[in-house]
């Protein structure tokens, strides 16, 4: 039987030019009208291929549909963000008496221990429940772009400045000030830089490479002197770098709120990868919130193996190459040949300028103290990076429990100088006394002032170390800590022999997670437990677990000083359960 072609089209729901033009095209078949007829294989065939045709087009649109929708869910995304963002800025009232941190956390709308970890930053330390004063619930709601006003205007009872307790902050009061109230006049500052790793890594090679192919041209022959810090000046832009490497040093002055390093460089030896100390140096610097530049080093011996480097970063660092698709910023260099060197400071200068890093240009310095000693001929020497002002000769200071006034300066390449502006590393001559590694200098007015205060300093630092040790969380403490905190948080710095260990150990302590209860294991790590262990607890306030290894003498003394708690073990079965017992309330105290 054969069929015209109208009859298809119409069964077909097409028009007969169509479908004759389709079985030109696709079948080679010439029809003269559509009143001709057509064999049935041809008729099966030409409606399988329409329907196809149909099909695809079917599809096309549900993309195109789908797409739209995906393109409308992300534009209204970008609404409602665009919405919060306009709200960023809260008010809120208080009632003025009784106001504690848990309750101020709770109308800012933020953790309690974020703001105790935030303001210990900024270099002030409260405690959970604190009662707290009009200046600092202002202060901390700032902080969290949050403006408060007080209800019940009462008589502000005299505000008794505490001025043993914070004596140093005081110092700092007038510098912290203009950061707040007049940023006009800040300016920007060279980064400083801190360069870490594991032994033998080519931290020591590295600081030379720079050093000595970056020496600004007018200071060449100048004699190189090693003063503790070194500055370079790259294509016109200026990089100090400390050259004493040590996290210890690093976390003990984040401890003292005197955080001096802007940046991080991470050395992993490209043919011996992430190793113990690598994991340390990136969890101090992670918890001290310092961005990393990664600088996979050694690339020039044939056991290198860059991509095997990146893949350990992820696995055991988390942090992913940028050319992984992750942020971390990622650079092989070679410290022997200098190859990939003036890229790395050009990555440096990059996340420097990322970071806007602002300084108090002119007027009274402060500086932070990096090295000391005594020399024999020029008496105590301290080595300081000035974080704001001008530091001149002349100048009268107060440093922790020491002071004394600016005699001669000498910098890096050995030469005595007047002044030194922000980020610029000297040696001060002039002190009374050895000053205290890693405490702040502040310039004051006169002798006298640095004398008193320095005095009132040291007699306060001798009263500390008689009374009681500085209050740390103890694990059997923890339920009680916590029930005065609206979410619960439980610090862990944990140790053991292996990586083994070590994960079986995080699996069973994140088992404990609930919505009420939120463990983070700060640092996690083989080998006895050490001083750097017990400074990162501190800083972080956290309890250190020792799984099937000891802790060295000093670490022991040092945990002892800052009230921090080791507990040791041998069986999973036995932490799992104090820490069970903990979270219960139950566990006894040692001893
Ligand atoms: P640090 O302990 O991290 O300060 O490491 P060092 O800078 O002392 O370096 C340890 C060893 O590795 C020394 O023998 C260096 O000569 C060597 N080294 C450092 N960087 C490189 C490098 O880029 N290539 C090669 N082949 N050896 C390097």
């Amino acid at each position: 039987s054969k069929t015209r072609v109208y009859e298809i089209a119409k069964e077909l729901g097409m028009n007969s030019k169509e479908l004759i033009e389709i079985l030109q095209e696709e079948f080679d078949i010439q029809v003269k009208s559509h009143m001709s007829t057509l064999e049935d294989e041809t008729v099966e065939a030409i409606k399988e291929l329409i329907e196809e045709m149909r099909e695809t087009k079917k599809t096309e649109k549900k993309h195109k549909d789908l797409s739209k929708d995906a393109k409308e869910l992300s534009k209204e995304e970008e609404e409602i963000t665009e919405l919060t963002e306009e709200r960023t800025i809260k008010e809120i009232r208080l009632s003025e008496e009784n106001l504690t941190l848990d309750k101020l956390a709770k109308v800012i709308g933020v953790e309690q221990n974020d703001i105790i970890k935030d303001m210990f930053l900024k270099g002030k330390i409260l405690r959970p429940g604190q009662e707290l004063d009009k200046n600092t619930v202002e202060e901390i709601a700032l902080s969290y772009n949050t403006i408060v006003s007080f209800d019940s205007p009462k008589i502000e009872p005299e505000v008794v400045e505490s001025d043993e307790e914070d004596l140093e902050l005081q110092l700092a009061k007038r510098w912290i000030e203009i950061y707040e109230k007049e940023q006009d006049r800040l300016t920007n500052r060279p980064p400083v830089v801190t360069i870490m790793g594991h032994v033998d890594h080519g931290k020591t090679s590295l600081l030379d490479a720079i050093r000595h192919s970056h020496l600004a041209e007018k200071e060449e022959g100048g004699i190189t002197q090693s003063i503790g810090a070194y500055q370079i000046e790259y294509k016109g832009e200026k990089i100090t770098f400390i050259d004493t490497p040590g996290h210890e040093a690093f976390t003990e002055m984040r401890a003292r709120g005197a955080q001096v390093t802007d940046i991080v460089v991470l050395v992993i030896a490209a043919d011996d990868g992430v190793m113990p100390q690598t994991i340390e140096a990136c969890n101090h610097a992670k918890s001290a919130n310092v961005p990393i530049i990664v600088a996979i080093n050694k690339i020039d011996k044939p056991n290198a193996n860059i991509d095997l480097t990146k893949q350990q970063m992820v696995s055991k660092l988390n942090l992913v190459p940028e050319d992984w698709g992750g942020d971390t910023i990622t650079v092989p260099i070679s410290a022997k040949t200098s190859k990939g060197i003036d890229d790395l400071l050009e990555m440096i200068i990059l996340v420097a300028e990322l970071q806007d890093i602002k300084c108090i240009p002119d007027g009274k310095a402060r500086a932070v103290i990096i090295e000391s000693k005594v020399d024999k001929a020029m008496g105590p020497l301290g080595t300081v990076i000035v974080k704001d002002g001008i530091l001149k000769t002349g100048d009268d200071f107060v440093a922790g429990a020491t002071y004394g006034r600016v005699r001669r300066m000498i910098n890096d390449k050995g030469q005595s100088v007047d002044e030194a502006t922000p980020s610029t590393p000297v040696q001060v001559l002039g002190f009374n006394d050895v000053p205290s590694m890693h405490s702040i200098l502040y310039v004051v007015d006169s002798k006298d002032e640095a004398r008193t205060i320095a005095e009132k300093i040291r007699q306060r630092e001798l009263e500390k170390s008689q009374s009681s040790n500085k209050r740390h969380i103890k694990l059997e403490d923890i339920m009680e800590m916590m029930q005065a905190q609206e979410k619960k948080t439980l610090n862990i710095l944990l140790k053991a022999s292996t990586y083994g260990e070590i994960e079986a150990l995080k699996n069973a302590i994140q088992k404990f997670e609930n919505p009420d209860i939120d463990i983070k294991i700060v640092h996690a790590g083989i080998g006895a437990i050490s001083t750097s262990d017990i400074m990162l607890a501190s800083a972080s306030d956290a309890v250190v677990l020792g799984f099937r290894v000891k802790a060295d003498s000093k670490a022991i003394k040092m945990a002892e000083a800052e009230g921090i708690q080791i507990r040791r073990y041998n069986i999973i079965f036995d932490l799992i359960d104090d820490l069970k017992k903990a979270l219960e309330g139950m566990l006894e105290p040692e001893e």
